[in-house]
């Protein structure tokens, strides 16, 4: 089973201003099909209505090429916990910093490090940039540890597999060894 591999043909390229030039910012957006979705960590995510990716980039000193990264999407899973139907509504931007990999801190560069940036090495810089590596890294980074259809989902029953969303299914005062009853009730009481 694949996980959490990028789809072929994802390609995010955008074309550099010039090193000298860091005035000009470069945004460029896309609209996104995952029509397959994405298996990761054991989870199958859906995105029915695609997502949207757009950078803003620019060179902050001839050195340094930032790139903010925004993405928006809904997500669409299992409910970690009763199974149905769950989505999630994500959208956030990420800040990059892509620097060759030879550079020397505060030497090459006025920056003294790349603290509040994630960084990127690079080999070299070419006219264009391919972004595909941290646009797939953005979306696995703002994907929802567990999916759940309600913050307070109460899950399936673990003896009869009832929707305990619905109301109660009984298990709950048959099942147990009778010796943790009063512990059981303990609990219950103290929350
Ligand atoms: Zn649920
Ligand atoms: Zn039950």
């Amino acid at each position: 089973m694949k996980s959490g591999l990028m789809p072929k043909n994802w390609h995010f390229i955008v074309e550099l201003p010039p090193r000298s030039d860091c005035e000009t910012v470069v945004e460029k957006s896309w609209d996104i099909h995952l029509t397959e979705g994405i298996l990761f960590e054991g989870q199958r995510f859906l995105f029915p209505e695609g997502c949207f990716v757009s950078v803003a980039l620019h060179w902050l000193e001839p050195a340094l090429l930032t790139v903010q990264l925004f993405l928006r999407t809904e997500v669409v899973g299992e409910c970690a916990r009763c199974l149905a139907e769950a989505s999630l509504a994500i959208q956030d931007d990420l800040m990059y910093l892509y620097h060759l990999c030879d550079l020397e801190w505060g030497k090459d560069t006025r920056l003294e490090s790349d603290e509040g940036f994630l960084p990127v090495e690079v080999e070299f810089f070419g006219r264009t940039i391919d972004l595909a590596d941290q646009v797939w890294e953005t979306l696995l980074l703002l994907l929802p540890i567990r999916l759940l259809c309600k913050e307070d989902c109460r899950g399936l029953c673990p003896e009869c597999g009832a929707d305990l969303n619905q109301g109660p299914c009984g298990c709950e005062r048959q099942d147990g060894d009778p010796r943790f009853a009063v512990l059981g009730s303990f609990i219950f009481d103290s929350d």
